[in-house]
């Protein structure tokens, strides 16, 4: 069965897409048959994996949604042989505002991946900056939430309102939802900000957050306009090689509480 995990942060920039595209790439070249869902209106995970948006008749997670076309129609390769890509489009931005009158309007994404739990063992699905229909899909459907924490101001701040929606989902509609980690952007060594930031959520949200932290690197940032993850594009590059130790550290907590 599938891990399903949503990557969420209502803030926007905070990380999630670059989050998304570079663990699922260093989850797949660990060759973890993994699967990556666009679920944002702006497609940058399609476009980072080298999918385009609405291309191939629009097959994608909104028609999904729609219940127009089952989801192994929009399930696309990559160019990694384990990365499979549920692309979006503009049109997903729709989907916000029709979904409010659709029966079982929570559980929609979870319906339509329970057929892929069995082909996956990761399943990421990159989340928009809000916390809408969309990003309550994405929590009913996930096992898990990965929240990407930018170490920056205010940034724990926001967390209040993201683990308190999480909270309301386990109460209602998926109760075994759970934190799967937290995990330290765009850090920068010589900013004081950083290291403070970086102190307080540790204080705060304990052995949730990652001993991986992800800094901030030119090559995370330059890689999805070569619709690559950072992986294929500089493999060397301090980006690409963070989230290959932030996947190791994720799948040895895997193992270590499957022992247990
Ligand atoms: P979100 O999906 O939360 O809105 P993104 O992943 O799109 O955030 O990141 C916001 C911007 O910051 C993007 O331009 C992205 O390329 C850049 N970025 C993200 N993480 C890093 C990093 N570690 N180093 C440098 N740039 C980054
Ligand atoms: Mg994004």
């Amino acid at each position: 069965m599938a891990r399903i995990i949503a990557v969420a942060n209502q803030k926007g920039g905070v990380g999630k897409t670059t989050t998304s595209v570079n663990l699922a790439a260093s989850l797949a070249v660990m060759e973890k048959r993994t699967l990556l869902v666009d679920f944002d209106p702006q497609s940058n995970a399609t476009s980072g994996v080298g999918g385009t948006p609405g291309g191939e008749a629009g097959k994608d997670i909104y028609r999904v949604l729609l219940g127009e076309i089952p989801l192994s129609e929009a399930i696309r390769e990559t160019p990694m042989p384990f990365l499979h890509l549920v692309p979006a489009s503009g049109d997903l931005i729709g989907a916000e505002v029709e979904l409010i009158s659709m029966p079982r309007r929570e559980s929609r994404l979870a319906e339509a991946l329970r057929s892929a739990e069995e082909s996956y063992e990761v399943i990421l699905i990159d989340c928009p900056p809000s916390l809408g229909m969309l990003t309550v899909n994405a929590l009913c459907a996930a096992r898990s939430v990965l929240i990407p924490l930018q170490c920056e101001y205010y940034a724990l701040e926001g967390l209040t309102s993201l683990y308190r929606t999480i909270g309301m989902i386990r109460d209602g509609a998926n109760p075994g939802l759970v934190v799967e980690g937290v995990v330290l952007t765009m850090f920068d060594a010589r900013n004081n900000l950083s290291h403070q930031v970086a102190a307080e959520a540790r204080e705060n949200l304990k052995d949730q957050v990652y001993r991986t932290v992800i800094h901030r690197n030119v090559r995370l940032s330059e890689s999805p306009s070569f619709g690559k993850p950072a992986l294929l594009y500089a493999v060397s590059s301090r980006g690409a090689q963070s989230y290959l130790e932030l996947a190791k550290e994720m799948v040895s907590r895997w193992n270590a509480s499957q022992t247990r």
